[in-house]
């Protein structure tokens, strides 16, 4: 099938949601950091399958080997029932958290799933009026109707009214903001350790730092949405420990199973027991295809270092688009935290930029007009993150010589 095609049978069939994000091709296979369309065109994949997903790469052979072998043995029970792959998975996140662990299917999910025991953990502790959660302008969290409200964009919001109360925004690495937004009515303030959909911003230790103070102080739980920093993609396997710190809860998802839906909430001993037996659950959640999926994701980071890789590759990648920006003038700033990049550019040209390496065989993806995000998979390796930055040289010279 072409584009075409698919474009026509999306606008028979689907809800009108993704037209304006699609790419003009059709993918059909994927091997490590390439993906192939239906017309046998190759691509760097530089964006994790679009949005940071496939962490080891398109149908690393382990992950396969894995998938299709939980898939022949066992693919769900509910939770009515255990299975080993799920408490194995659940062993392996909250031994690597400290704390205890709740299985979903997706970002969202995760973050609800810290809402809510937030919620129930500033009623038991604070009683009905310590429900406030801070959250931060410029945030993404998810698309249910609590996460939307969480998250910091009003485009997100508008026409959802009226959205749940007791969430309030503060400008993101605003400490002052921050201390002035907390009180006894906070139940919990729930962050991203850097701001991922905006356009990777990290926190600074001293937001991060504040936050946690602020949350002891009032008792409230420092929730970090890791949903797309977590599980190696800034070059630790949590982003907050590049931060002297310890949230009570984090969330996760994007990367875990490396494709296959999943999401995990990790909580604290301290605020993990203000869940009682059904105050929450998930049909799905913790199936045992998805969770053998994570464990395998998990073991191919260990053996083959990915984590430290991500933080090295992330490292040559941001200097690369650095010495671009010295030769482009039309890059005003490079981003960068691990294998999570950012480029600035003075003018809104980002979607022809987008375009112009989509066509040379480099896949990224764009924030706004003037910014391009980089998202690369973690096995992404020193000759291929030079050929990302040889393409991306060649469009912007393209641009220079025919503005
Ligand atoms: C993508 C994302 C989410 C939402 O995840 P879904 O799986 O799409 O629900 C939440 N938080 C952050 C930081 C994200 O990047």
């Amino acid at each position: 099938m072409r584009f075409d095609e698919a474009h026509a049978r999306e606008a028979q069939h689907m809800l009108n949601l993704y037209p304006p994000i699609r790419m003009p091709m059709v993918m059909a296979r994927g091997e490590g950091a390439r993906l192939w369309d239906t017309e046998g065109k190759e691509y760097l994949d530089f964006i994790s399958g679009g949005r940071a997903v496939t962490s080891v790469g398109h149908c690393h052979p382990k992950l396969v080997a894995t998938i299709s072998q939980q898939a022949g043995t066992l693919i769900h029970v509910s939770n009515d029932f255990y299975t080993e792959p799920q408490l194995a998975l659940a062993a392996r996140l909250s031994t690597a958290f400290g704390g205890r662990c709740f299985l979903c299917n997706s970002g969202a999910e995760a973050n609800e799933a810290a809402i809510k025991l937030a919620r129930k953990h500033g009623h038991k502790t604070g009683g009905p009026d310590k429900f406030e959660i801070v959250c931060a302008l410029k945030s993404f969290h998810g698309r249910t109707l609590a996460t939307l409200t969480a998250t910091g964009q009003p485009k997100y919001q508008q026409g959802n009214e009226p959205l749940p109360a007791g969430f309030v925004h503060i400008p993101y690495n605003d400490v002052a903001a921050l201390r002035g937004a907390i009180s006894e009515r906070t139940c919990a303030v729930l962050l991203e350790p850097v701001l991922g959909e905006s356009g990777v911003y990290p926190a600074t230790p001293e937001f991060l730092g504040a936050a946690r103070e602020e949350c002891d102080r009032v008792g409230a739980a420092l929730i970090l949405d890791e949903v797309q920093t977590g599980v190696g993609r800034t070059g630790r396997l949590f982003a907050y420990q590049h931060y002297a710190l310890q949230p009570d809860m984090i969330t996760l998802a994007k990367g875990l199973a490396g494709g296959v839906p999943i999401g995990a909430m990790l909580a604290r001993e301290t605020v993990a027991g203000s869940f009682q037996p059904g105050d929450h659950a998930s049909t799905f959640g913790g199936s045992a295809l998805p969770a053998a999926a994570a464990l395998a994701v998990l073991d191919i980071l260990e053996e083959e270092n990915l984590v430290a890789n991500a933080a090295a590759i992330g490292a040559r990648l941001a200097e690369g688009l650095e010495a671009l920006r010295k030769q482009y003038p039309v890059i005003t700033e490079i981003r960068a935290c691990g294998l999570m990049l950012a480029v600035d550019l003075k003018a809104p040209v980002a979607n022809r930029i987008k375009l112009a390496c989509v066509a040379r065989g480099l896949l990224l993806i764009t924030v706004g007009d003037s910014m391009l995000r980089l998202l690369p998979p973690l096995v992404l390796n020193e000759a291929q993150a030079e050929q990302g930055l040889q393409i991306l040289g060649e469009v912007l010279a393209a641009m220079e010589a025919e503005p």
